[in-house]
């Protein structure tokens, strides 16, 4: 099985995907936690070009084929392997992130990014997408405080572009409700956790 946690800055992605690769393997299963860009040692060399160096040292379109190349290593290296052998992958952003960042927020389009991913990954989708989702005001303070000590190149990136992102995660997640689930992502961290067990519970 696949499942991709989705979101903006601060909505706890990170802790959220090691807390439910935790509560799956104490329920016995084999589970292989992963993350976007990255996942393999091709896609981890693509990661430092994308994360290093000043804001603007890629154009839009090099970018998104950076982020569409890194995704196919990690899918051919990774995670088809994974899931072939009947483990659970718990990734840590995927294609949706390429959307909603490069296809939305920087403008090349869902249709382009889509493309890219259709050569390089040969499509392949999640079997459940998780959107961790915050009132928009909670987010931003997040993700303020968050990007104040980000070191990453993509730091300075203004409210509107966050705001463009939010609004085309929603947008996808609306549009496919049978592979999204959008999961409150406010309260404790063992309450968010336990939402995104129940999110999953029919996936099998
Ligand atoms: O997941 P995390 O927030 O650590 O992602 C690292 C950085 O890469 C973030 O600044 C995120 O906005 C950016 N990113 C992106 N496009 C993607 C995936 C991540 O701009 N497709």
């Amino acid at each position: 099985r696949f499942i991709s946690l989705e979101g903006g800055e601060g909505v706890g992605k990170s802790t959220q995907a090691r807390a439910l690769a935790a509560a799956l393997r104490a329920a016995g299963r084999e589970v292989i936690e992963t993350r976007e860009p990255g996942g393999s040692p091709g896609a981890e060399a693509i990661r430092k070009l994308l994360l290093e160096g000043a804001g603007d040292r890629w154009a839009a379109e090099a970018e998104a084929l950076l982020f569409a190349a890194a995704r196919a290593d990690h899918v051919a290296r990774t995670i088809r392997p994974a899931v072939a052998r009947g483990a659970w992958v718990i990734c840590d952003r995927f294609l949706d992130s390429s959307i909603a960042y490069q296809g939305g927020a920087d403008g090349l389009g869902d249709e382009a990014i889509r493309a890219l991913h259709a050569v390089g990954s040969k499509g392949l989708l999640p079997d459940r997408t998780l959107l961790l989702a915050l009132p928009e005001a909670e987010a931003m303070a997040r993700e303020a405080a968050r990007d104040a000590g980000k070191s990453d190149r993509f730091g300075a990136r203004d409210a509107d572009y966050h705001t463009a992102v939010g609004r085309t995660f929603r947008r996808l997640a609306e549009a496919d409700p049978a592979r999204w689930r959008i999961v409150d992502a406010t309260g404790p961290a063992e309450t968010v956790t336990a939402r995104l067990l129940d999110a999953i519970e029919d996936v099998g």
